[in-house]
């Protein structure tokens, strides 16, 4: 999905930049980059981080940088930020998420006599087309405005002008914004993030989200609406269950609160028998301590993280060295699992094979007894439309398991989306089986969403729905 980070300051804040910005590592692995604006005037600096973590690949550049303002990115779509030379002077730019109707918006720039520089997996870089539409405005933030008008999927936007950092959310508020202010009464700065987590350590509190469709203007001297915020909101549910960072709250619900939740309405539902319950590690382990909470069954961790060795920002460069990577990051402890019957929670089955080859098997060949698998969110049936994904439709286990049933594809999965009908019953058998588990029960919808706490009408459930 990717992460943005901004500051503003009367000081220089490139250290603070620096560190925003790799606050925003779980979002991205191909992709960071930062910019700055200071006495020397602007300057940008993006690397590949696929094969090394952002701060390894910027520790050399940021050293060098100066400036008073910056901006940041990491993102698995375009490398960015980038510098321009516009009507409005000259301003950087970082844009995450996804424009689906991008070739043509680019045939009609390119109609307008526009070229584009920037080329990003063979494509047009999403923060220079961007940056073209805001161009055709009057000013930053009515071409940020119109460009938002036009865009079709959901795009999070900073643009760093010499006045300060124009912040704008997505239209619909698919993916967040929050604003901090600097604890230190010593200096005047403000920072704008995706994760809201990054501010606590570098010593900011959180001032605001912004609501959806709402753009700000930072400077060391505040906090200025430029637009207000619109009606309608459709924030991904997905953050809470998967992609945000435990410590993180979006538009003031915190992820592990939910995710406790999350276990506890799964708990509420179940009547298994096991000895101990647990999560797979990272993002299944707030989930499992919410459904250890409500069942009074005990916590226990028959699989650990190898952290030192096995980071989160590395992409190995081929489907062997993955597979092989992807089994030496967990570790099983036989001595938890050896005779036991266990309720392990996930955050959702994409595609399954993670779990049934490195997870699942781990634990047989250990000697669990019983392995009942829980997962956090209702069954995916959709990739997400509105962030870059690796997720495709084909490769869902749902899907998997529709075109075994069906023996074809099928466009229209509606009798398997219904969780009462024989189809649904039989879909998540089969996956059960390819699983190789005991037994496989999902989140209900309902109890998802009443985790989460918002109405669902301010909730994006496309993954589940398709709608
Ligand atoms: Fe989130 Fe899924 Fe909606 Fe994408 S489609 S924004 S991942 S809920």
């Amino acid at each position: 999905m990717g992460g943005i980070f901004g500051v503003v300051s009367n000081q220089s804040c490139v250290q603070t930049l620096f560190y925003g910005t790799d606050y925003h590592s779980h979002l991205g692995t191909e992709n960071g980059g930062m910019a700055v604006f200071g006495a020397k005037g602007f300057y940008n600096t993006i690397h590949g981080i696929s094969q090394a973590q952002f701060k390894s690949r910027f520790v050399d550049d940021y050293k060098k940088m100066d400036g008073y303002f910056g901006i940041g990115a990491i993102d698995d779509e375009s490398p960015q930020p980038l510098v321009f030379r516009s009507k409005f002077g000259v301003y950087a730019v970082v844009a995450t998420g996804l424009i689906t109707n991008k070739s043509e918006l680019v045939g009609e720039l390119l109609n307008e006599g526009v070229s584009f520089n920037e080329i990003a997996g063979g494509g047009i870089n999403n923060a220079e087309l961007v940056a073209c539409l805001i161009n055709r405005g009057d000013n930053i933030v009515e071409g940020i405005a119109s460009m938002r008008g036009i865009i079709e999927g959901s795009i999070c936007v900073l643009v760093m002008s010499e006045k300060g950092i124009y912040a704008a959310r997505d239209k619909y508020g698919r993916f967040p914004l929050a604003v901090g202010k600097s604890k230190d009464f010593t200096k005047k700065s403000y920072v704008v993030a995706t994760e809201a987590s990054s501010f606590e350590n570098l010593g900011y509190e959180l001032m605001q989200f912004l609501g959806p469709g709402e753009i700000l203007l930072l400077t060391a001297d505040g906090v200025k609406q430029m637009k207000p915020e619109g009606q309608e909101k459709k924030i991904c549910s997905f953050l809470w269950i998967y992609t945000g960072y435990p410590s993180s709250t979006y538009d003031g619900i915190s992820v592990e609160r939910t995710r406790e939740m999350c276990g506890r309405y799964l708990a509420k539902r179940d009547n298994v028998q096991a000895d101990f319950v647990s999560g797979v590690p990272d993002s299944g382990v707030g989930h499992a301590i919410g459904y250890a909470m409500e069942s009074g069954i005990p916590y226990r961790r028959p699989l650990v993280k190898y952290t030192p060795g096995y980071g989160r920002s590395y992409t190995p460069p081929t489907q062997e060295i993955r597979d092989l990577v992807a089994t030496m990051k967990l570790s099983a402890v036989r001595e938890v699992i050896n005779g036991n019957r266990m309720i392990i929670c996930d955050d959702s089955i994409v595609r399954g094979t993670q779990l049934k080859n490195y997870t699942i098997k781990k634990l047989w060949d250990n000697g669990a007894k019983e392995i009942h698998v829980r997962p956090a969110c209702p069954p995916l049936m959709f990739p997400c439309i509105y962030a870059s994904s690796t997720r495709s439709t084909s490769e869902l286990a749902c899907r998997k398991a529709i075109r075994a049933l069906e023996g074809k594809e099928i466009d229209n999965p509606a009798d398997y989306l219904d969780t009462n009908s024989a189809k649904h019953a039989q879909m998540i058998d089969w996956i059960r089986k390819d699983l190789n588990v005991t037994s496989l029960k999902y989140q209900a919808i309902d109890d998802m969403i009443a985790a989460i706490g918002l109405p669902a009408d301010q909730l994006c459930l496309h993954c589940w729905q398709g709608k």
